[in-house]
């Protein structure tokens, strides 16, 4: 991974290039996969910097930890894509436009609660896990009947969003994040983070999720905990 080094918002403007070349490079349009700015452990000016950079869609992990950052902001897409408890999901609702690690029906129902008691509609994605080392994800088997139960409850699941193991076989696991995003439907597969955002362009991710690449290195506090 390269050293991030300038301004967020060249590094900003450096990946969007880099991102656009790998995306022509595999055949597909330029510009059609978006970055995510995940900004965990990271202060506020982080997230202002990406916005300000041309960056439309930032990322949290912890509800405390996104409330004091998120006050005020500019317009943007605001993701959450940390572990979802589901006595949180009332605040997860107040906080984001979008849930990208919905991983279990008990979560699922939780956040289609909160968002019909705010009287708004929820996009979520359904995280799978295709990596030994994963903790949490529901299963490619499981994922389209989840996903099926939570457009029952009146979810707008968009597609998936899956964590790549940094070692090993990265390339089956992506392959089975793609399949798992072909039977979920939608139209956001969330895949690649800094050290693998080439190779799941490749397998057709429409949104790489980067921090490392856009902020550098997290304070060890969070890199520990997380
Ligand atoms: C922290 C995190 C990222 C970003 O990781 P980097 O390697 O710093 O780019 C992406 N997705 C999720 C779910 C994360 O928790």
């Amino acid at each position: 991974m390269p050293l991030a080094t300038g301004t967020v918002a060249e590094r900003v403007a450096a990946l969007r290039e880099r991102v656009d070349e790998v995306t022509v490079a595999a055949g597909r349009e330029r510009g059609s996969v978006a970055i995510l700015a995940v900004t965990k452990a990271q202060p506020r000016e982080a997230v202002l910097g990406a916005l300000a950079g041309g960056l439309h869609d930032v990322g949290e992990n912890y509800v405390q930890e996104a409330r004091a950052k998120y006050a005020g902001l500019p317009p943007c897409t605001r993701h959450f894509i940390g572990h979802v408890q589901s006595n949180k999901a009332k605040a997860i609702v107040g906080l984001f436009d979008v849930v990208q690690s919905v991983d279990r029906l008990d979560a699922g129902l939780a956040l289609a609660k909160a968002a019909r008691d705010a009287g708004r509609r929820l996009r979520v994605l359904i995280q799978v896990n295709v990596s030994p080392v994963e903790r949490f994800g529901t299963t490619p088997a499981e994922a389209p009947r989840l996903a099926a139960r939570l457009r029952d409850e009146g979810l707008d699941v968009d597609g998936v969003m899956a964590i790549g193991p940094l070692e090993g076989d990265i390339e089956t696991a992506f392959r089975s994040a793609q399949a798992t995003f072909r039977a979920v439907g939608g139209t956001t597969l969330s895949l690649g983070m800094s050290a693998d955002w080439e190779r799941a362009i490749r397998r057709g991710s429409t949104m790489v999720r980067l921090g490392t690449a856009l902020f550098g290195p997290r304070p060890l506090k969070e890199r520990n905990a997380a």
